[in-house]
């Protein structure tokens, strides 16, 4: 089978295109030939090596994937099913979405979607199904469209782009902010009201600001989350889930204890099957189709090694899926 593998040994880090032999895929009960990937951000972490993702060598990459089930001794799970795998460390330390085949826990899988093709599947990926939890986080404590406007950070990303459309279609009010003004208008398209610079956030700020944002969804992290976090509207929540700008947060506790602001961790490799079904089950009904169109583009698995390093740059806009099976 092809695979992009991952090495690490005296000659250095590296991802290449390679042909492996099936034996060498790791242990599971599900046996899946994968039709699609994705390019995540920690999958450009992964391919380029900038950061210890991979846990062990050599590393098929790929955090996402979607295809059809080929052999299962798991309960759930026949011959011919359609499924989709975000997470769990695949693609870190079990190998992963970028081989024509993949090996794995069933536990793991969620069946794909009868709305979603499986190419449709990895355009939303692990990135659109966090913003689907974003969303779950800011529902659940009770963030509703007629309080006020919503902030989605890292807007033109993977994230940010989904984020934006489920949030428009639910009647959320969203301005989305963006270190590239010349992405106004896809953003716009996806549903964004309004743009802002993200400059804007990005230095260090004042424990408390002037209330603007009834809800937030953050991608970003440092200055800029303790920044949203200083201008919640009061009881208003941020759901965070990057670090695109940092992992610190140089924030104060005066936004929770002063206006009862909730700060929501958003965690996809670990969630429960529970919540992800719960997920996957509200992208059906909650994302315009129409828009995953508008926000992806296709990649072959030999191209996915080359753009790795434009998405650490925050280069890509929206979501790269990667064909991995004709
Ligand atoms: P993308 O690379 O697609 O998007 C990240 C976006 O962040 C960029 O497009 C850019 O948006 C913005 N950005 C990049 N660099 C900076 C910077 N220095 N300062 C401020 N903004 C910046 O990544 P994803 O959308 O896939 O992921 C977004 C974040 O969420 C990442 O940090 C990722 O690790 C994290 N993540 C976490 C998950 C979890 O389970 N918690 C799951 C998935 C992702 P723009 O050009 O519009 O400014």
């Amino acid at each position: 089978m092809k695979a992009v593998l991952i090495n690490k040994d005296d000659n250095g880090y590296g991802a290449t295109l390679t042909d492996v032999d099936e034996s060498q895929l790791p242990e599971g009960d599900v046996t899946v030939k994968v039709d699609y990937s994705s390019i995540n951000f920690k999958d450009g972490l992964a391919i380029t090596g900038s950061s210890p993702v991979v846990r062990s060598f050599p590393m098929v990459p790929g955090i996402d994937l979607a295809g059809a089930v080929e052999t299962s001794s798991h309960p759930d799970f026949k011959t011919g099913d359609m499924v989709v795998l975000n997470g769990w460390g695949v693609g870190e330390t079990h190998w992963g979405g970028m081989a024509e085949k993949a090996r794995l826990n069933g536990d793991w899988l969620v069946p794909l979607p009868n709305a979603f093709s499986a190419k449709q599947a990895m355009a939303i990926g692990t990135a659109g199904y966090t913003a689907m939890l974003c969303v779950l986080a800011l529902e659940k404590n009770g963030v509703t469209p007629d309080q006020g406007e919503i902030l989605v950070t890292g807007a033109a990303g993977g994230v940010g782009s989904v984020a934006i459309s489920i949030l428009n279609k639910l009647g959320y009010t969203v301005v989305a902010s963006t270190g590239r003004p010349e992405q106004a208008d896809y953003l716009k398209s996806l549903g964004a009201s309004d743009t802002i610079d993200r400059n804007e956030l990005s230095e260090k700020g004042r424990p408390l600001g002037k209330e603007r944002w009834a809800g937030a969804v953050d991608c970003v992290g440092s200055h800029t989350l303790a920044n949203i976090c200083a201008t919640m509207k009061y009881g208003g929540t941020v759901a965070a889930c990057g670090l695109a700008q940092g992992f610190d947060l140089p924030a104060t506790v005066m936004p929770f204890i002063l206006r009862g602001v909730t700060l929501a961790g958003v965690d996809s490799v670990m969630c429960p099957k529970e919540r992800r079904l719960e997920a996957w089950q509200r992208l059906a009904t909650d994302l315009d189709l129409g828009h995953i169109e508008t926000l992806m583009n296709e990649v072959s698995l030999e191209e996915a090694i080359n753009i790795a390093p434009e998405i650490l740059e925050g280069k890509v806009r929206g979501r790269t899926v990667v064909k991995v099976s004709n």
